[in-house]
């Protein structure tokens, strides 16, 4: 398989989930998750009308950035940011989806105000209240999202989940479920009802298209699209 059948194969799967769940068709987003992937290969998915494309490590974009240059694309951190190397992911990133807690978000505004930029950011959630995982806990989200919407210089845009590793696609539905919910939830909480909606980042390779029936308007594919990863190092 090669990545222009992989990438019409997984569009073809997210419009039938749409229209089996009732949503326009295009209501959905796809990210290319590209950790792994060396620039020739990103350059692929970009020259094939790819967008918006995630990395989960600041080194790892730093590295095959360069290379990438010239392309009107949207970069989003999808993974754990510490706090020492936001500076430099706001040299990378318009967005940040792995936001999980209030002190990073108050460094990423100064840090913002600073050079002038307004990146979005989504709350991590933690759903399956994992231990080893980052992400904020769903009761504590209410409070990250109130400090968030102090900041000045970041956008708050929706929220995003990694629910816990499952070996069948359906076991995710309560959690992508419990995320929809959570989103309506804060958004009454902290009246942001009438606010422009939120994104609902969910649904990986293994689940997008359960993802998308329960309301993702982003979700996020690597070995659906560019095949099987090598195992991370760590
Ligand atoms: C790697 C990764 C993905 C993509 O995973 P696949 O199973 O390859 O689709 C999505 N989201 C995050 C946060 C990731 O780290």
């Amino acid at each position: 398989m090669n990545f222009a059948e992989n990438l019409a194969r997984v569009r073809e799967r997210m419009a039938a989930a749409c229209a089996r769940s009732g949503r326009a068709e295009n209501s959905a987003r796809l990210m290319a998750v590209t950790k792994t992937q060396p620039a020739e290969r990103i350059r692929e998915a970009l020259e094939l009308g790819l967008r918006l494309l995630g990395e989960n490590r600041v080194q790892e974009a730093e590295t095959k950035r360069p290379a990438l240059a010239g392309y009107a694309a949207e970069w989003h951190l999808i993974g754990p940011l510490q706090a020492n190397k936001a500076a430099r992911a706001l040299a990378l990133f318009q967005a940040v989806q792995s936001l999980d807690r209030s002190e990073l978000a108050r460094r990423l505004d100064r840090l913002a105000g600073e050079r002038h930029l307004r990146p979005a950011v989504l709350l991590e959630i933690n759903l399956g209240r994992e231990a080893q995982k980052s992400g904020i806990l769903p009761e504590a989200a209410a409070g990250l999202a109130a400090a968030v919407l102090a900041c000045p210089n970041l956008e708050l845009r929706g929220l995003m989940a990694i629910p816990p590793a499952a070996d069948r696609p359906e076991a995710q539905r309560p959690y992508f479920a419990a995320l929809r919910e959570l989103a309506g939830r804060l958004r009454h909480e902290l009246a942001l009802e009438a606010a422009p909606a939120w994104e609902l980042s969910m649904g990986m390779s293994q689940d997008y298209e359960i993802a998308i029936e329960e309301g993702a308007t982003l979700v996020r594919l690597g070995a659906a699209l560019f095949g099987a990863r090598p195992p991370q190092r760590l």
